[in-house]
């Protein structure tokens, strides 16, 4: 199977490029802030505290959580319910970034994403795919951007769904979430030592996509 790592903090371009390559490829693509912005869902809907990682684990345990591909597309499925259009919210963001500390719900999120590999030829975008995930993966990118650059483009990304919040909210909520992600003991958001480092403050979509697909044609 190929296995493509794109990992990187928020507001990075990631999940733009990771699908884009999926595409231009014709393969998989894998959200894995997905998965854990369902789980921080399932845990918010059911009034789970996240700070108590044993209820975490047992809500985890009696819900129905699986990642599947409908005509290609991942869904993220909660008891019988597709909720990715549900899970791109501010609130979900954070509780995300909270839920994803805990190793009882990294454990069992990192099996499904490593069982998506098995079966498929895929690009996972995350931040810790190349660490962690995936360690042997053949192809691994960072992709990183100014601060200031990746809240622009996560502001009018909100705006764009009706979602109206000030600009400095956003940098702070993102940067919070980027100490977060980076300062946890399990599987820290960081670039594997031998990823591809690309710097996206200054490039459009197309412009990153045909570097990394110059790269991987390299092989
Ligand atoms: O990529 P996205 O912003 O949707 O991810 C939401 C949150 O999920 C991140 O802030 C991070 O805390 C967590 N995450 C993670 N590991 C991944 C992907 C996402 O910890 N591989």
């Amino acid at each position: 199977m190929i296995n493509i790592a794109i990992d990187g903090p928020a507001g990075a371009g990631k999940s733009t490029l990771a699908k884009a390559v999926a595409k231009e490829l014709a393969i998989h693509y894998l959200d894995t802030g997905a998965m854990y912005r369902a789980a921080a869902y399932a845990a918010l809907k059911s009034g789970v505290d996240i700070g108590d990682e044993a209820a975490v684990a047992r809500m985890l345990g009696s819900v129905d959580l699986k990642t599947v591909y409908a005509e290609g597309e991942q869904q993220m499925v909660l008891d019988g319910v597709n909720v990715m259009p549900y899970i791109r919210t501010p609130e979900i963001s954070t509780a995300a970034s909270d839920i994803s500390a805990l190793p009882c719900v990294r454990h069992k999120l990192v099996e499904m994403q490593r069982e998506v590999a098995r079966q498929y030829d895929v690009v996972l975008d995350g931040r810790d795919i190349g660490t962690f995930v995936l360690p042997d993966a053949p192809y691994k990118f960072f992709v990183t951007a100014d601060a200031a650059e990746r809240a622009r483009r996560r502001h009018a990304e909100l705006r764009a769904k009706g979602i109206d919040k000030e600009y400095n909210d956003v940098l702070d909520e993102m940067l919070q979430r980027d100490a977060n992600d980076s300062s946890r003991t399990l599987a820290p958001l960081k670039k594997a030592e031998d990823a591809i480092l690309i710097d996206t403050t200054h490039m459009d979509l197309d412009a990153v996509l045909k570097a990394v697909i110059s790269i991987l044609r390299q092989g």
